[in-house]
């Protein structure tokens, strides 16, 4: 499996696997990477490659991400809700002592 894409490997290629990319159109680069684009098989260079396997695992991570995204809004919410209460009891703890001292600056 190893270096498919080197030395002797590519020598049966047509111009020993070199050529000008149709996708980046560079010259004098290996196209031997088989890649599906708009179900037509092409051969591009390792850059080109990479990008299009890039762009096709953005594609499938957004749409796991959407998902994942859902469920971790819907798994924050929870904790939320606790820090509220315990929000409301420290109002409610602290809330007494400024009423008090808002008294005695009205009484005076
Ligand atoms: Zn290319």
């Amino acid at each position: 499996m190893s270096k498919n894409h080197r030395g002797k490997g590519i020598l049966d290629k047509y111009k020993r696997g070199r050529g000008t990319c149709p996708t980046c159109k560079r010259t004098g680069v290996k196209i031997i990477h088989e890649q599906e684009i708009d179900k037509q098989k092409i051969f591009v260079c390792k850059i080109c490659n990479v990008v299009i396997s890039r762009k096709e695992m953005q594609l499938k991570k957004k749409a796991e991400t959407m998902t994942q995204a859902e469920q971790k809004s819907a798994e924050v919410k929870t904790p939320d809700v606790t820090v509220e209460e315990k929000e409301e009891r420290m109002a409610t703890e602290t809330g007494e002592e400024p009423g008090t001292a808002a008294k005695t600056t009205e009484d005076e």
